[in-house]
């Protein structure tokens, strides 16, 4: 590691002890910022870097519910306002058990470089609980998101901090914070994003990321003359991310493979059509079932415990969660022909794994690139809502489009190598430090 890096990493490690996601994300991110700092002192003098990497202010709070038993429940509430410098702090909120400090701290860091990408005016946060909307009533979810925001509403506002959705917070979830955070403010505003179309949500914003991630892909596979026609995609998931990714790779004529849970994957060998998709998507949004039940209804292999990443593809497409691909896997998908990853989630490739695709200078698109279709579509919905007019699904599509050929441009403006190989990391975080770094300076010592 660059020395300059190593003395960077330990003051982080230091401050923020066990925070392992955390020191990963910002270790990437100083690993192709430090060489550009040097080469543009001001940001050096006016300690950007160590700025950006310190949460603007972080809020903790007790969430009490009473479960359907009526005992009383209590978890732990998050929100990381983590950078306001080019706008409202926005970024989704997570409920998984497994979330905890240092994961949202992660989230909120590449949101900020992420949201700049967009070119929206969006600064970066990101939010959540430890709570497990899995095996739970729609009744727990409402009184526990009644709880959550019974909280939160003191600290977000349209122009203040706008959450949106992520691993366990889809439509229904957003519907019963909204609801409680109307009834606290007495405020109909656009305080949150992914809202249901007839309460001031954008059409396309379910399926932004899934859209964008797959659009990136197409970018990235066009600047070596290829496309998706043809081409056969393991995606992981089978969330909000995976399913949209899944629907447009099919739809711009690749055949997807596999989908997944926690629990396993499915491998499909002979493509996920869209009936078939239909069904996941019945199976995961409305019965709340097991990916296993694919495998029961089309009679295709079902691997327990495993990740799709040993099956051979020519793309991967992450869609699932934070590193879920590992050294071994991705050595493992390269030497099986893979040519293109495409990070619907965040952060699901290991620093090991990103070594492996760039050492192998296949097209590796990361998520903060990758999947910035999401927030650029909540920006859309933001917008919209200050208007007070609500878009077509082809002008949102079509934005969402352009905004994803956009960021790809910056990647390559500032990642693209002597020999003509394209460091989408180092175009991705370079590209959505500068314009945050320039804010910074600008607003001064705060
Ligand atoms: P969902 O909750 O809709 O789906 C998540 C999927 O990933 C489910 O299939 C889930 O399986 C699986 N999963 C979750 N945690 C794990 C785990 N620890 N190990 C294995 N599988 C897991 O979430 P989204 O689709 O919204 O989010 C997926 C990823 O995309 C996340 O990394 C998120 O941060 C990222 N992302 C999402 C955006 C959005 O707009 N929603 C925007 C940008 C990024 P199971 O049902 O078993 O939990």
């Amino acid at each position: 590691m660059d020395p300059r890096v190593q003395q960077f990493m330990a003051m982080i490690k230091a401050k923020n002890p066990g925070e392992n996601e955390f020191h990963q994300a910002v270790q990437e991110v100083a690993e192709s910022l430090i060489p550009f700092i040097e080469e543009n002192p001001k940001y050096k003098h006016a300690k950007i870097l160590e700025r950006i990497a310190e949460p603007e202010r972080t809020i903790i709070f007790r969430v009490p519910w009473l479960d359907d038993k009526g005992e009383v429940q209590i978890n732990r509430g998050f929100r990381i306002e983590m950078n306001s410098a080019i706008g409202p702090y926005k970024g989704g909120l997570r409920l998984h058990p497994t979330v905890n400090l240092g994961i949202l701290k992660f989230l909120a860091f590449e949101q900020v470089f992420k949201n700049s990408l967009t070119t929206l005016p969006m600064g970066g946060g990101k939010g959540g609980s430890d709570f497990d909307p899995k095996g739970k009533s729609d009744n727990e979810v409402m009184r526990f998101c009644q709880s959550f925001m019974s909280e939160l509403f003191r600290h977000i506002g349209a122009d203040t901090d706008v959450p949106a959705g992520d691993i366990g917070v889809g439509g229904r979830e957003i519907g019963f914070l909204f609801g409680q955070y109307k009834r606290l403010k007495n405020e109909f505003t656009g305080v949150l994003t992914g809202k249901g179309i007839e309460w001031g949500g954008s059409l396309i914003r379910p399926e932004a990321t899934g859209y964008g991630a797959t659009y990136f892909a197409e970018e990235m596979l066009a600047t070596r003359g290829e496309s998706l026609k043809g081409k056969t995609v393991c995606i992981s998931g089978s969330g909000n991310v995976a399913q949209f990714a899944a629907e447009k790779v099919t739809e711009l004529g690749g055949k997807v493979v596999t989908a997944s849970d926690s629990n396993g994957f499915i491998y499909d060998p002979k493509g996920i059509d869209s009936d078939k998709l239909n069904f996941i998507m019945e199976l995961k949004n409305v019965k709340r079932g097991r990916i296993k039940e694919y495998a029961d209804k089309y009679g295709v292999e079902y691997f327990e415990g495993k990740r799709p990443w040993i099956i051979k593809c020519d793309i991967a497409m992450p869609c699932a969660t934070q590193n879920e691909i590992n050294e071994e896997e991705a050595k493992l998908l390269v030497k099986n022909g893979c040519i293109c990853v495409s990070e619907g989630s965040n952060m699901p490739s290991t620093i090991e794994a990103v070594n492996v695709f760039l050492n192998a200078q296949i097209l590796y698109g990361p998520g903060k690139a990758a999947n910035a279709g999401g927030v650029a579509t909540s920006g859309l919905e933001m917008t919209q809502n200050s208007m007070r007019l609500p878009w077509s699904r082809e002008e949102v599509d079509e934005k969402l489009h352009t905004i994803m050929k956009n960021i790809h441009k910056t990647c390559v403006k500032y990642g693209k190598k002597e020999n003509g190989f394209i460091n989408y990391v180092d175009g991705a975080n370079i590209g959505g430090f500068v314009k945050v770094a320039n804010a910074m300076i600008a607003q001064g010592v705060v």
